[in-house]
């Protein structure tokens, strides 16, 4: 048991988590988050309920915690970067600030070595007249994009052009890569090398929204190798501390691509709860507040299913699980269509 106040900005479903996950290991939880529903307050030992730039309740916030971390990456880095000078921030807000600018983030990861898909700026009309090479493709906002939220597929530049989008915002245009499965890696860096990580993760999206993920994930001895050691580069070369996670496309040839990095624990990673030893929340606890690792050891196969906006009645109803069977409902209290309601793991 340790006697250290972590402070958790954000406090959605994967604050939630995390709350749960530090309670196991003895550590107080605050959350900070701008929404006064924040279905975390349901888990976490305070909650601070303000807007993101209100420096007041921030600094109720800074001198309550011994150390920051967050549960989503559309946090002003001006907001982690003032945090950082009092306390200490995990994952550090110049790596947030990187992933969660798409053009920056792919820019870094094409550094690596690393393939992802093929892209382009747009930042105003004339852009748009040189784009057949990445055509068809899909326009998204360079930043707070999530869910498919900013995109839209194109297959010309009359089409382009009739979305009449405000260019001056900043938009990337990403070649459409022919997919025949998306996974993801999720990696837990403690410090140098040194590091637990999961197996790849087999997801499938509806909607740009993810659906299903599952372990073993169905991929060739290639795949499963190169997609760890680009997650353990990415890793190692941003000196991150906590959870992260690597999204991948894989195409019909077997080829693999980076597709987007998340500085946090993920959604396709909640199966971890229930499949391993230690989960991704509690490893990204332990490795942002400088407790032991812990050797990985996988429990179970397993299969992860969201519970999008109504589904989720028919579990709050009737809960009735097989022993195999785990019901998270992250008690948002309104319904609405598509939202994240909850989700089911199922042991295999
Ligand atoms: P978000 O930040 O909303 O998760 P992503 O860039 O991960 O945005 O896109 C969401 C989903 O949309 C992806 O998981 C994939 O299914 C689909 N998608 C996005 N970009 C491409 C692309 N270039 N080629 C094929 N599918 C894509
Ligand atoms: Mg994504």
């Amino acid at each position: 048991m340790s006697n250290i106040t972590l402070g958790i900005i954000g406090g959605g479903q994967l604050g939630s988590m995390l709350a749960i996950a530090a309670k196991k290991l003895g550590i107080k939880i605050i959350i900070f988050c701008d929404d006064l529903e924040a279905p975390a307050q349901n888990f976490c030992d305070e909650f601070i309920g303000a807007k993101y730039d209100d420096k007041e309740k921030i600094n109720e916030f800074v001198n309550k915690v011994d150390i920051v971390t967050y549960e989503f990456e559309n946090i002003p880095y001006e907001t982690l970067n003032d945090i950082n000078k009092l306390k200490p921030v995990l994952p550090k807000p110049s790596v947030n600030r990187l992933i969660q600018h798409r053009l920056a983030e792919k820019d870094f990861v094409n550094k690596l070595n690393i393939r992802t898909t093929r892209y382009v700026s747009i930042e105003n009309q004339s852009d748009i007249d040189v784009l057949e090479d990445f055509l068809p493709g899909i326009i998204k906002t360079t930043t707070l994009g999530y869910d498919g939220k900013g995109q839209h597929p194109v297959s010309s530049s009359e089409e382009l052009k009739n979305l009449k989008l405000d260019l001056s915002r900043g938009y990337i245009l990403e070649k459409l890569v022919k997919l025949k499965k998306e996974i993801s890696i999720i990696i837990t860096r403690f410090s140098n090398n040194k590091y637990e990580i999961y197996e790849p993760i087999e997801n499938t999206h509806e909607d740009q929204i993810l659906k299903h993920s599952k372990i073993p994930a169905d991929i060739n001895e290639k795949i499963f190798n190169q997609s760890k050691d680009w997650a353990i580069l990415i890793a190692e070369e941003l000196k991150y501390v906590g959870t992260l996670c690597v999204e991948f496309f894989i195409d019909r040839n077997d080829n693999l691509y980076v597709n987007e990095i998340a500085p946090r624990v993920h959604n396709s990673g909640h199966l971890t709860i229930n499949a391993f030893n230690v989960s991704q929340f509690e490893n990204h606890i332990r490795a942002v507040c400088g407790l032991e690792q812990i050797p990985l050891k996988k429990l179970s196969n397993a299969k992860m299913i969201n519970l999008l906006g109504d589904q989720i009645s028919h579990y709050r109803n009737s809960p009735k699980l097989k022993d195999n069977e785990f019901f998270f409902d992250y008690l948002k209290k309104e319904i609405k269509d598509k939202r994240k309601m909850g989700h089911i793991t199922i042991l295999e």
